[in-house]
């Protein structure tokens, strides 16, 4: 069976979906593997390198010849358009906004894996990129918030003086955040972090952060570990409790998120009226809505704050990610190569639906959609 790796086409994209070490791995596991031309540059892998593991690099990847189709960004439907029927994909499928390519994936009969939809259980961790990815952007967008805050993170004590701490200010703690505290605690700050789930308190402690806990009245924990979304009133009154914490922080770095559903707003303009001059707000979740109003996607915007005595840095991350691609791809490769081991067998690739990581991670087959939630919102 051939796997084939394409040059991601989306602009911005530098991730790849394959890299010389996971070739190398499908390769041993009896799979033929073909890497369009400079596919990994832009991640920092070279044609050589994969040509090295045992790929071999063509000018044009012949999609009616790829038996298994990997990639990063969902595909277009102009490429699922293309695929004989039976055809294999792997990669992230955006689901639930991207439902002309779902329901493209099920009219050519293609059997499309999403990575979003690997379950979140311990037999699945080498394989859950939502973890690896995120793990990703949580790093990144605390050494994004470093360069643009004009202080130090750590304590100084110096014969010109004592510099104290950064307050770091985590909302959202779940993968991306908690990796954002261990960053922020390498750097030297001092780390105070929120989640809205119960189980969260002692994994922000286990990072060495300050958890805070806010009367808020609500059982937020939904299924499967997930938060739910919260009422207007509690998101209101959530907001009300947070103010003062947003009020003291130095930085905030917000990566609050709920599956399938818009970002939760967490933080309001009136909110960062009294925050102090220079301070830096990172929105981990301005592609999917925002936790912080008015953050705009791959910019920033300076918040007048203290009544005009100064202003603060509002960021809205984009493609995070991608700007760490040599890394990033590493581990994404990793989870597909895993996923593809798993329904590996003597060199071709069988899913057996039987097992629920494969079956769970199924979006579609033998021309059904079979993720339940997006059959139901595509109906
Ligand atoms: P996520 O990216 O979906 O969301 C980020 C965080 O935002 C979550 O912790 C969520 O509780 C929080 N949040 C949502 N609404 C909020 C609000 N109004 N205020 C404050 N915080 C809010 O989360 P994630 O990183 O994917 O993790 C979600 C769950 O999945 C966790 O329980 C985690 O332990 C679990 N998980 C399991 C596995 C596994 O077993 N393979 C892997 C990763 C994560």
């Amino acid at each position: 069976m051939i796997v084939g790796v394409p040059t991601e086409s989306i602009s911005g994209e530098n991730r790849v979906a394959q890299t010389p070490e996971t070739v190398k791995q499908l390769v041993d596991m009896g799979l033929k593997v073909q890497v369009h031309k400079g596919a990994g540059v832009a991640a920092g892998y070279p044609d050589k390198d994969y040509q090295d593991a045992g790929a071999s690099i063509v000018a044009t990847l012949n999609l009616e010849k790829v038996d298994v189709l990997t990639h990063v960004r969902p595909l277009s439907t102009t490429v699922v358009n293309k695929l004989p029927a039976g055809t294999i994909t792997v990669g992230l499928g955006s689901p639930a906004s991207e439902g002309p390519v779902v329901k493209a994936l099920a009219k050519k009969k293609v059997t499309s894996f999403a990575l979003e939809l690997v379950p979140r259980i311990s037999r699945a961790q080498s394989m859950d990129a939502l973890t690896s990815q995120a793990l990703v952007a949580g790093y990144r967008c605390v050494l994004e918030a470093a360069m643009r805050f004009p202080r130090f993170f750590p304590l100084y004590m110096t014969a010109a003086g004592t510099v104290p701490p950064a307050n770091v200010l985590v909302l959202g703690a779940g993968v991306a955040g908690l990796q954002a505290i261990a960053t922020a605690k390498r750097l030297g700050a001092k780390v105070q972090a929120y989640d809205v789930r119960a189980a969260s308190a002692d994994e922000v402690r286990s990072m060495g952060g300050q958890f805070i806990e806010l009367d808020l009245d609500a059982q937020a924990d939904g299924q499967g570990g997930y938060a739910k979304e919260l009422s207007s009133d509690r998101q209101a009154r959530q907001q009300e409790l947070l103010t003062p914490y947003v009020t003291q922080a130095d930085v905030i770095i917000t990566t609050a998120a709920i599956p399938g559903r818009p970002a939760p707003r967490l933080i309001t303009k009136k909110m960062m009226a009294d925050m102090k001059p220079g301070s830096v707000l990172i929105d981990l979740a301005a592609e999917t809505g925002g936790n912080v109003e008015g953050s705009v996607a791959g910019v920033d915007t300076p918040v007048k704050v203290q009544g005009g005595k100064g202003h603060a840095t509002l960021v809205g991350m984009k493609d995070v990610p991608s700007a760490m691609a040599y890394d990033a791809s590493r581990l994404y490769a990793k989870n597909i190569a895993n996923l593809l081991a798993l329904m590996n067998v003597d060199g071709t690739i069988q899913p057996d639906f039987e097992d629920e990581v494969v079956a769970g991670a199924c979006l579609t087959h033998e021309g059904e959609i079979r993720h339940e939630p997006t059959r139901e919102a595509l109906a």
